[in-house]
């Protein structure tokens, strides 16, 4: 309950001596030797928290050197923005292949859904926040620029080897639920409580509690195509 405190009135003594000038002088002082909570930005950088959805990438495959995109089409049904849009078409090995990747930033509202869903880690969220451009055309990201964001982050974070998107891997998450792609390794770090991700928590939370009440949950997204 909300408590409301009244600030009692000033008596004789307090108004002749105006006393709050003394206190907010002595605060002030007091502060002056404190240790400064503002940051030198841009000189000094501050640390992002792991999970944190930064500017859009594509994730360029190790061995071949493109996008790892298998256009499955979730990361666009899934957008609460629909601002993802893809094209595709059939390769001779009746595969898909992605012909154009386009994510409007401007409409984005960074949930993290389209990580999330991505059954191969293809689009994440990077570490990237410092990204401001002159007009609004440097926000609407094609495939080769999603693919130069990821250069850019993997230029700044230096050794990708053992990177996984939190998003993409939800911490503490059973790895039955997870695609194959997801089943890696995290750090310790990520093995906290309280970690979950996604629309199936619930159902794991009740799973957990009740052991009779334990069957599949249901899948993310639907199949059709685009
Ligand atoms: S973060 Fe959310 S709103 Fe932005 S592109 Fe992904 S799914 Fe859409
Ligand atoms: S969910 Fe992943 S693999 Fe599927 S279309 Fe989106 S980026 Fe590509």
């Amino acid at each position: 309950m909300m408590q409301i405190q009244y600030k009692a009135p000033r008596n004789w003594l307090q108004t002749l001596l105006q006393t709050e000038i003394a206190q907010g002088m002595a605060l002030t002082l007091r502060r002056m030797f404190n240790k400064p909570i503002t940051r030198q930005y841009p000189e000094e950088k501050p640390v992002v928290a792991a999970g944190f959805r930064g500017r859009h990438a594509l994730v360029r495959d190790a061995e071949t050197g493109e996008s790892r995109c298998v256009a499955c089409m979730r990361c666009a049904r899934v957008c609460p923005s629909h601002c993802i849009r893809i094209r595709w078409s059939r390769a001779a090995d009746n595969s898909r292949v992605v012909d154009a990747y386009n994510i409007d930033a401007l409409r984005c509202i960074f949930c993290g859904y389209c990580a999330e869903v991505c059954p191969v880690n293809a689009i994440v969220l990077t570490e990237v926040y410092a990204y401001a451009a002159n007009g609004r055309a440097a926000f609407r990201f094609d495939k080769q620029a999603l693919l130069d964001n990821w250069d850019d982050f993997a230029a700044q974070k230096g050794d990708m080897a053992g990177y996984v998107n939190p998003l993409c891997r939800p911490r503490n998450m059973p790895e039955g639920m997870l695609a194959h792609a997801k089943r890696v390794p995290v750090d310790s770090e990520w093995n906290g409580t309280e970690q979950w991700v996604g629309v199936n928590h619930r159902t794991v939370q009740k799973n957990a509690e009740s052991p009779q009440n334990q069957k599949s949950p249901t899948s993310g997204q639907g199949g059709a195509e685009a």
